[in-house]
C-alpha cells in the first residue's frame, strides 16, 4: 500500500500521539501505536495493555508501520484480508517520547486508561520482533 510511506510533518510544540487499536483479528489483541519520525510505530499486543503496571509486562510484537491518518482508523477489516475484524480505538492521546534507542523506547502517555511512564525493550530471546512493554519508573 503507498499510504503505508506517507509521513505527515508537524510544527514544533504540536504533541506526538498515540493510539492504541482494540483488534477483533482472528485472535483478539491490541495493536500499540506511537507516532514517530511521522509515522505510526506499531506493536502487536496479545493481552490488554491496561493491565501492565510495576508488576505485569506484556509482550509486544513489532509489526508494520502505519501511516499517521491511521490513528483514527475504526472499521472493519474485511473478510479474506490480512486481520480481518473489527478495529476499535480502546485509548489514544498525546504522549511524550522520552528517549529512543534500538533497543529501547521510553515515553509517556497521557490517555485514559493508559497513562504514565512506559518502556518498551527489545525482547531478542522471544524472537526478532519482539519486544516487552513495561511500567517506566515516574
Ligand atoms: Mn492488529
Amino acid at each position: 500500500m503507498e499510504e503505508k510511506s506517507k509521513k505527515i510533518l508537524k510544527k514544533s510544540g504540536e504533541p506526538l500521539v498515540f493510539v492504541v487499536h482494540e483488534h477483533h483479528a482472528r485472535r483478539l489483541h491490541w495493536d500499540l501505536r506511537l507516532e514517530i519520525d511521522g509515522i505510526l510505530k506499531s506493536w502487536a499486543v496479545p493481552k490488554d495493555p491496561a493491565e501492565v503496571s510495576a508488576a505485569v509486562k506484556r509482550l509486544a510484537i513489532e509489526t508494520e508501520d502505519h501511516p499517521y491518518a491511521y490513528k483514527d482508523f475504526e472499521g472493519e477489516l474485511p473478510e479474506g484480508t490480512y486481520g480481518a475484524g473489527k478495529v476499535i480505538i480502546y485509548d489514544s492521546g498525546p504522549y511524550e517520547l522520552l528517549k529512543r534507542t534500538p533497543n529501547k523506547i521510553e515515553f509517556f502517555l497521557k490517555g485514559k486508561k493508559l497513562k504514565g511512564k512506559y518502556v518498551l525493550v527489545k525482547f531478542e530471546k522471544a524472537g526478532p520482533k519482539n519486544w516487552l512493554l513495561m511500567k517506566g519508573k515516574e
